[in-house]
C-alpha cells in the first residue's frame, strides 16, 4: 500500500515509512492512495474473532510488504493482551437503541491505548530491523501522552518528548506521564494551550535544525498508523450488533477528529455505518464546521473534557482531501488560507461529501453533566465527561428505532474524578491496574510556550540519529 500527502507534493511512501514518518514534508497528512474494501460475505465471516485476530484481518491491507501477516498478528496479540478486558473493547447496553463501547481498559484508561500500544510495538519493530534512532515529540491534552510514554517508556531506539499545557490537564492524567521512571521520557509542560503546543509540535516536523539531526515521528493522530488501529473496534462492535446485515450508527466524542475518521475509514471500507455523530464541547469548530460551514477557530475554553479543548482539529484535513476529490494542490492553497485567516470555507463537494455520513452535536457542560446523571440513575453506569458529551449527542438523533447508536467511552471515569463527582455524586477510584500514582516522584521540566526554546531542549537532550 502506498501513502500519499494531503498537500499533493511530498514523496509517496510505504507502511512503514509513514509509520515512522511524522507530518508529510508539505505540511500534509498522509493517507492511503486508496481505501481498502470488503465485501459484504468477508465482513460477515470476521464474526466471532477474537479482538487480536479482528484487527489482524482489518489492518492487512493497509500495511503492505512492511509486515506478513504473522508478524502483524503477532503485534497484535502483544498489544492487547496488555488489556484489562478479554473483549479488549467491550459493548454495554444502556437501553433499546444506546450502548458504550468501552474503550478504556488499556494501562492508562483511554481509548489512545488501543492504537499507542501497537504503535510502540511498530515503532520498535521497525527501527530495530533499520537500527535506526527516534526523536518522538508530541503535543498533548492529556491522553495521548500517557499512553505513548506507556508505550515506549524503557525502549532502546527511543526518545519521547510530551508537551502538555500546563495546569490544564487533570492530576491522574498528569501523574500517568510524569511519574514514568525511564531516561528515554521527557515530560515538558508548557506555558499556554493544546493548541499553542500542537503548533510547535507541527513546526518541528519541518525544522532543519532537528530534521537535520533527528528523526522525528509522531503519536499523534497525524500518524496515520494511530487511526488505522482505531478502525479495528468500529467492526468490531458493528459485527456484534448484526453488521454486516443491520447498520449502526456511531457516537463519537471529538477533538482532533481521529478517532471519528477512522470511523469513516471503516465506512469506506464497506461497513455499512449509518451515520458518524462528531460530539463536541463548547469548543466547537468542528460542530460549526459540519452544521453551518463556518471552520473558524476561536479560543479555547477549558471544559471538564480537556480532551476535546482543541480549536484547530489536524484530522479534519484528511476529510477535507478524501471529500474534495483528493486535490492535494487546491487542499494546500485551502489551508495556507486556514493558516493565515484562522477559517476556512469548505467548498460544496466537502460539505455534501461530509453530509453522506457526518452530523454534529455540541454539548455545553450543564448537558454534558446531565447526561452523565442520566447513565449513572437509569442504567447504573458512571462515565467520563468525554463520554457524556458523547452520549448526550447520541441522545439527540434521530435515528430509526432499529438502528442501535454506540457511543465510544473514550476515557475511564477515575481520570477525571473531579467532574464525576461534581456531576453525579460519586467518586470514581482508580482501578488496581494504575497502581499508586500518586505517592511516586513526578519529573517534568516547566518551559514558556516559546518555540525557539522548547525546540533546543529537545536538540540537547535527544540522542541523534544514526
Ligand atoms: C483524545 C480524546 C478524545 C478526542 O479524540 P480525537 O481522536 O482527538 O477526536 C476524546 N475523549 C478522550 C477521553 C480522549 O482522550
Amino acid at each position: 500500500m502506498e501513502y500519499i500527502s494531503t498537500r499533493g507534493s511530498a514523496p509517496a511512501l510505504d507502511f512503514e515509512d509513514v509509520t515512522l514518518a511524522g507530518l508529510a514534508s508539505d505540511g500534509g497528512l498522509y493517507l492511503p492512495i486508496e481505501w481498502p474494501r470488503f465485501p459484504a460475505e468477508e465482513i460477515a465471516a470476521m464474526r466471532g474473532l477474537s479482538y487480536p485476530e479482528l484487527a489482524t484481518r482489518v489492518m492487512l491491507p493497509f500495511v503492505g510488504e512492511s509486515l506478513s501477516e504473522n508478524e502483524l498478528r503477532n503485534l497484535c496479540g502483544q498489544a492487547y493482551g496488555r488489556f484489562a478486558h478479554v473483549a479488549v473493547t467491550p459493548l454495554v447496553q444502556l437501553d433499546a437503541q444506546h450502548w458504550l463501547l468501552e474503550l478504556f481498559h488499556g494501562p492508562t484508561l483511554a481509548f489512545k491505548d488501543v492504537a499507542l500500544q501497537l504503535l510502540g510495538l511498530l515503532f520498535e519493530t521497525f527501527l530495530t530491523r533499520r537500527q535506526q534512532q527516534l526523536t518522538i515529540v508530541g503535543a498533548t491534552s492529556g491522553d495521548t501522552g500517557s499512553a505513548a510514554i506507556d508505550a515506549v517508556a524503557g525502549r532502546d531506539n527511543i526518545d519521547i518528548f510530551m508537551l502538555h499545557p500546563e495546569g490544564r490537564i487533570s492530576d491522574v492524567q498528569r501523574c500517568q506521564m510524569t511519574t514514568v521512571n525511564a531516561p528515554n521520557v521527557h515530560n515538558i509542560a508548557i506555558a499556554g494551550s493544546f493548541d499553542d503546543a500542537q503548533a510547535m509540535v507541527k513546526r518541528m516536523f519541518v525544522d532543519e535544525a532537528l530534521t537535520s539531526r533527528f528523526r522525528i515521528g509522531a503519536v499523534n493522530s497525524i500518524n496515520w498508523a494511530r487511526l488505522m488501529a482505531q478502525i479495528v473496534y468500529y467492526f468490531a462492535a458493528a459485527l456484534q450488533l448484526g453488521a454486516p446485515d443491520r447498520r449502526v450508527a456511531f457516537s463519537v466524542p471529538t477533538g482532533n477528529f481521529g478517532d471519528v475518521f477512522a470511523g469513516y475509514v471503516a465506512a469506506r471500507m464497506g461497513l455499512p455505518i449509518e451515520r458518524l455523530v462528531v460530539a463536541t464541547n463548547v469548543n466547537d469548530i468542528l460542530h460549526r464546521a459540519l452544521s453551518q460551514n463556518d471552520y473558524s477557530a476561536g479560543k479555547v475554553t477549558p471544559t471538564s473534557a480537556p480532551s476535546m479543548d482543541i480549536q484547530v482539529s489536524s484530522n479534519f484535513e484528511r476529510l477535507l482531501f478524501d471529500c474534495g476529490d483528493r486535490d492535494g494542490v487546491a487542499l494546500a492553497q485551502q489551508m495556507k488560507g486556514f493558516d493565515a485567516e484562522k477559517a476556512l470555507k469548505l467548498t460544496e463537494r466537502q460539505l455534501g461529501g461530509a453530509a453522506e455520513l457526518f452530523t454534529s452535536c455540541r454539548a455545553d457542560e450543564s448537558e454534558m453533566a446531565q447526561a452523565m446523571r442520566w447513565a449513572s440513575e437509569n442504567c447504573g453506569q458512571i462515565l467520563d465527561p468525554h463520554t457524556a458529551i458523547g452520549l448526550h449527542a447520541a441522545r439527540m438523533q434521530d435515528c430509526p428505532a432499529e438502528v442501535p447508536i454506540v457511543t465510544l467511552a473514550t476515557a475511564h471515569p477515575a481520570k477525571f474524578r473531579d467532574p464525576v463527582e461534581r456531576a453525579t455524586g460519586f467518586r470514581p477510584s482508580l482501578p488496581a491496574r494504575v497502581g499508586d500514582l500518586f505517592a511516586r516522584q513526578e519529573r517534568c521540566t516547566s518551559l514558556p510556550g516559546h518555540y525557539e526554546t522548547v525546540r533546543d531542549f529537545i536538540a540537547d537532550n535527544a540522542t541523534p540519529s544514526n
